[in-house]
């Protein structure tokens, strides 16, 4: 039987009808519209895709924001001194600094320099020691997405074999500190892998859900799923004659897994959607308002 098509844009479309809900009866409470400050420093189109996107949801959500657009040769020091005025404007509840930065500023003196209860992204050291400690203030985006999309398809995960291959901070490590917490909707048993693990197809078999977060295209092949796995694919890649393409070999793997995600429309859109849940959740916490 084919994989159940876990959609994550259907998914998103729900989320954010939720949000906006959310997002009106706080305004209608208190006055506080959430807002998103963008942070854009140079011209990388994917980046200017992305920023465009996370502003159109934010407008959609009925949230505001502000796109701060900078030369690819600011300083880092310019940049600092924009960070501190959106840290101290309380208009502005989520910073959001599109990363990558170019060679002259140093990304994580910038990410330290978002004050942690604006850190949308969950990327400060503080929200990452907070999401470790099992205590998450933000979760980061991606990861956040991945396991919403499970745990809205009815996934089992608790006590099930997690296989997170790629351990980057934004997305396989926090993957895995969030799967592996002890919570209800968590506590997997998870194991993750990385350019230097040995014999990944016998590792990636063993994984009732594997997660792959690599940026190679359709690189998880059908020999390395178990029948009946559910496969999260977070790559997106374009190959050569211009499609896109996630980590997953997507038609044969999709024969023998149980459920998958597409790229796109699998977690590409999931990752805002759970920007705008953050934002709105600063909005809440920086206005001491829990409606
Ligand atoms: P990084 O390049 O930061 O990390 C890649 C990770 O994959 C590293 O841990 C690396 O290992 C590991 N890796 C690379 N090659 C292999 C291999 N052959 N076998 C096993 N492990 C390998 O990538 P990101 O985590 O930032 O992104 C991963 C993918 O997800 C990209 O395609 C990116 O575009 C996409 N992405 C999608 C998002 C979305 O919204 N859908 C959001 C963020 C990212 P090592 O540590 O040893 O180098």
């Amino acid at each position: 039987m084919p994989a159940k098509i876990l959609d994550g844009k259907a998914l998103s479309e729900t989320m954010r009808k939720e949000i906006s809900i959310d997002a009106a009866k706080l305004q209608a409470a208190t006055g506080v519209q959430p807002g998103l400050a963008a942070v854009l420093v140079g011209e990388n189109p994917s980046s200017q895709i992305y920023v465009r996107n996370k502003q159109k949801a934010c407008a959609q959500a009925g949230f505001a924001s502000w796109l701060h657009q900078l030369s690819a040769s600011t300083t880092q020091s310019t940049l600092l001194e924009l960070i501190a005025k959106l840290n101290a404007d309380p208009a502005v509840h989520g910073i959001l600094v599109q990363l990558p930065l170019p060679p002259q500023i140093d990304e994580s003196a910038i990410v330290r320099a978002v004050t942690p209860t604006k850190d949308v992204d969950g990327f400060s050291p503080e929200n990452v020691g907070l999401l470790a400690a099992g205590h998450a203030r933000y979760i980061p985006c991606t990861p956040h997405g991945v396991h919403q999309i499970l745990l809205r398809n009815d996934i089992p995960i608790e006590g099930r074999r997690v296989v997170v291959v790629g351990r980057s901070n934004i997305v396989g490590k926090p993957v895995a500190l969030l799967l592996m917490q002890k919570a209800r909707g968590a506590n997997a048993t998870v194991t993750v892998c990385h350019s230097q693990s040995q014999d990944l197809p016998a590792v990636t078999r063993e994984g009732d859900i594997v997660v792959v977060a690599i940026g190679q295209g359709q690189f998880l092949k059908r020999e390395m799923v178990k029948p009946g796995a559910v496969v999260i694919d977070v790559g997106i890649n374009r190959l050569p004659d211009g499609k896109l393409v996630g980590d997953v070999d997507y038609g044969p793997v999709s024969e023998i897994a149980s459920a998958i995600t597409p790229v796109p429309g699998g977690i590409g859109p999931m990752t805002i959607t759970m920007l705008l849940y953050n934002t709105l959740q600063a909005a809440r916490l920086l206005s001491g308002n829990k409606v």
